[in-house]
């Protein structure tokens, strides 16, 4: 028996095998143990960096599933973590020898394109969303990599194109369907326990397991104006100036990210992304200053359909490689915060490294912060440093360099941070994620889970 092996069969040997026999036999779905062939497959998450080895996996096929899962972590007094679309940097979705309740084979989304509807199980991705309300000509705020889980990036508020027309994720929730602590089945919206529904639209993991969401759907495409502006490296002060210009002055049908990248041949770069939420033809106008106000290298705007556009930028992210990254909120891009950007980001060790700002505001910035649990409203951009990597040795020095941007970036920042973007950082930065919401979202905790059986998150705890 290998060592890891041997460690694999003590943890097996910590649950009851009665236990764990009756645990399958009430399941629809399946379970992954210790010893299995597809364990340390299963154990695996976006992140390459996380490692941890949990004591069993449960696979839910249905809400049914999800109760007794949540009833054996309670019975046993495992540790439970809830894995979906496995993309949270941190690798909040597995624990080490406890229960992992995975949604992975709950995805199905159907579209009411009558009332505007999306309803998406629990472990949907991004993708299964979009694809499902485009074949309508329909769409919502989702994030910008199509294999995220779509209901762990809808709980933290969901940031991405169309967020500044229509508003977060979270702020497009109808209603939802959650097993509770408690096992019981709840439904939260604004007539059903609207003080979970407040709590839900921001509060992460914290209150139960959300089987099911209805999202509302707005018409959109099936071809948007997007893509990026690549601008050379000895205009990339002007290329941010232009970014932090062009983007507070942008109408809310404007998207507009930024990124300090590296080219293939090496060279470093900004690339500016946008995305025009209308007609084309509307769209090249508002875009154009991008083209005319600096001369970039490669202009990649044009007309393509928005499920392209939503799966164009997975390949800077695969699965499996290492990620670190650190953010934090801005209200505005200073000068003095682009001067030492031109200093940071070429130390970056990885050329797959990036500095990225993703944008906010709009129709995000217009709901009131008291509304629902996300709290960093009057924000302009998320701005974070992300080393990508693959080789183990190499690791402190991108995770030192993420480190250093994020510290460098301080003096511009709002304190606030963006919860689905927070790794293993403490609870001072849990509570920046929700400024003057936490004491309410702990009350609540307090309310739906007080022995705080939903913790591997960004925990808010109960307090009364
Ligand atoms: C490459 C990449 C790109 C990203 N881009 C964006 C973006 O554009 N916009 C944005 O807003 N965010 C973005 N994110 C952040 C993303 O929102 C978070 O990582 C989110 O946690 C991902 O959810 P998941 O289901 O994939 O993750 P998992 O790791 O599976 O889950 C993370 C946590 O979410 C909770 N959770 C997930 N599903 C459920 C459920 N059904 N019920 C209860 N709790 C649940 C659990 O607490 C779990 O610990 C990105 C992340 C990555 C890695």
């Amino acid at each position: 028996m290998t060592m890891a092996s041997a460690r694999d069969f003590k943890r097996k040997s910590r649950l009851e095998e009665t236990h764990v026999a009756a645990f399958r036999r009430r399941l629809s779905g399946s379970l992954v143990l210790p010893g299995d062939d597809d364990y340390h497959s299963a154990r695996r998450v976006w992140n390459g960096m996380i490692d941890k080895r949990p004591a069993i996996i449960a696979y839910c096929a249905n809400p049914a599933d999800v109760v007794e899962s949540i009833a054996f972590a309670r019975e046993t007094g495992l540790p439970m973590a809830v894995r979906a679309g496995g993309h949270n940097i941190a690798g909040k979705s597995l624990c080490d020898d406890g229960l992992v309740l995975d949604l992975s084979r709950m995805r199905s989304v159907t579209v009411d394109p009558e009332a505007r509807t999306a309803r998406a199980e629990g472990g949907a991705l991004l993708a299964d969303l979009d694809v499902a309300s485009q074949a309508h000509g329909l769409a919502t705020t989702t994030g910008v990599n199509s294999d995220t889980g779509l209901v762990g990036l809808t709980l933290g508020g969901g940031i991405g194109r169309l967020g500044r027309k229509h508003g977060l994720s979270c702020d497009n929730i109808v209603s939802a369907e959650v097993v509770a602590a408690d096992g019981q089945i709840l439904t939260a919206s604004e007539s059903d326990n609207a003080d979970l529904f407040w709590a839900l639209r921001g509060g992460g993991g914290n209150f139960g397991v959300v089987t099911e969401v209805v999202y509302r759907l707005h018409p959109l495409g099936p071809a948007v104006l997007a893509g990026s502006l690549i601008y050379r490296w000895r205009d990339a002060r002007a290329a941010l100036r232009l970014y932090a210009e062009f983007s507070v002055a942008a109408p809310d049908e404007i998207s507009a990210d930024a990124a300090l990248v590296t080219l293939p041949g090496g060279d470093r770069a900004v690339s500016i992304s946008a995305f025009y939420a209308g007609p084309l033809e509307e769209g090249e106008r508002a875009l154009q200053p991008l083209r005319s106000a600096l001369t970039p290298l490669e202009d990649r705007i044009g007309a393509i359909p928005y499920v392209e556009l939503q799966r164009a930028g997975d390949a800077t992210f695969p699965h499996g490689d290492r990620f670190f990254w650190k953010a934090q909120f801005l209200r505005t891009i200073p000068d003095a915060a682009i001067d030492a950007l031109m200093d940071i980001y070429p130390a970056a060790p990885s050329p797959r490294s990036l500095f990225v700002f993703q944008q906010v505001g709009g129709a995000i910035a217009r709901m009131p912060a008291e509304q629902s649990a996300y709290a960093n409203r009057d924000a302009a951009v998320d701005a974070f440093p992300v080393s990508i990597w693959t080789d183990p040795a190499q690791d402190e020095p991108n995770v030192a360099w993420a480190s250093a941007a994020y510290e460098a970036m301080r003096p511009f920042g709002t304190s606030g941070v963006y919860v689905n973007n927070l790794g293993d950082e403490g609870e001072d930065r849990v509570r920046a994620a929700y400024g003057a919401n936490y004491l309410r979202l702990a009350a609540l905790k307090r309310k739906f889970d007080p022995t705080n059986l939903f913790r591997a998150n960004q925990n808010v705890r109960p307090v009364d």
